[in-house]
C-alpha cells in the first residue's frame, strides 16, 4: 500500500503510474483526458502550460492512481523535454483518423521522442486512433493503425472522445498491461 499525503483525506492505492499523452496538436489529447477524467466533452479545450489530471481506477482488483500528463499546446514547438517523459510507465500516442499527417507524425516525431527521452525500460506504449466518429472524413484505416501499432510493439485502440467511444477502455487496457509487467511495478 502506498500512502498518498494530502489534506485531511488519506487515500490508499496499490500503485501510482505516470501516463503521458503525446501526438500532434489538434488530435484530441486534451479531449481524451477531459472525457476520461470528468466524463465530459467540450468543443473548445484550452490548453495552457503543462497540465495533468489524476484519477484513481480499479483494474484487476488493484487500486491504481494515474497521473495523466497532457502536452498542453507545446506540441508545435517540439519543446517536450526529458522531464516530461521521465518516469512514465505508460505512453499514449494519439493521432486523428481524419488527418493522415497526424498518423505519419507518430513515426516521424513522437515514437522517436519516446525512444529518445523515455527513461522507463519496458514502458507500455499505446497507439490511440481518435475521432473515429468522423467516418466521412477518415483518411487512416483501422488496419493501417493496427499494423503500425503491431510493428512498433504498441497496444492499439480506436476512440472517439466526442462520442465517448472506448476512451475508458483505452486507459484501462493500458493499466492492465502495466500491471502485467513486473519491472514496472517495482518503483
Ligand atoms: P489536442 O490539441 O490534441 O489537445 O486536441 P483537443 O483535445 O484540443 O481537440 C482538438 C479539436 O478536436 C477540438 O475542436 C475538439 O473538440 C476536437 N475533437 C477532439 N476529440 C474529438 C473526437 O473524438 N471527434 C471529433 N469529431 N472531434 C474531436
Ligand atoms: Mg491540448
Amino acid at each position: 500500500m502506498e500512502q498518498q499525503p494530502g489534506g485531511g483525506l488519506v487515500l490508499n492505492v496499490d500503485h501510482t503510474f505516470k501516463i503521458l499523452l503525446v501526438g500532434d496538436s489538434g488530435v484530441g489529447k486534451s479531449s481524451l483526458l477531459l472525457r476520461f477524467s470528468t466524463g465530459g466533452f467540450e468543443e473548445l479545450v484550452p490548453t495552457i502550460g503543462v497540465d495533468f489530471k489524476a484519477k484513481v481506477v480499479d483494474v484487476g482488483g488493484k487500486k491504481v492512481k494515474l497521473t495523466i500528463w497532457d502536452t498542453a499546446g507545446q506540441e508545435r514547438f517540439r519543446t517536450l523535454t526529458s522531464s516530461y517523459y521521465r518516469g512514465a510507465q505508460g505512453i499514449v500516442l494519439v493521432y486523428d483518423v481524419s488527418r493522415a499527417e497526424t498518423f505519419d507524425s507518430l513515426a516521424d516525431i513522437w515514437l522517436r521522442e519516446v525512444d529518445m527521452y523515455g527513461t522507463v525500460e519496458e514502458c507500455i506504449k499505446m497507439v490511440v486512433a481518435n475521432k473515429s466518429d468522423l467516418a466521412e472524413q477518415r483518411e487512416v484505416s483501422r488496419e493501417m493503425g493496427l499494423q503500425f501499432a503491431k510493428a512498433h510493439g504498441c497496444l492499439f485502440v480506436e476512440t472517439s472522445a466526442k462520442g465517448n467511444v472506448a476512451v475508458d477502455q483505452a486507459f484501462e487496457e493500458l493499466v492492465h498491461k502495466i500491471l502485467e509487467t513486473p519491472s514496472l511495478l517495482a518503483s
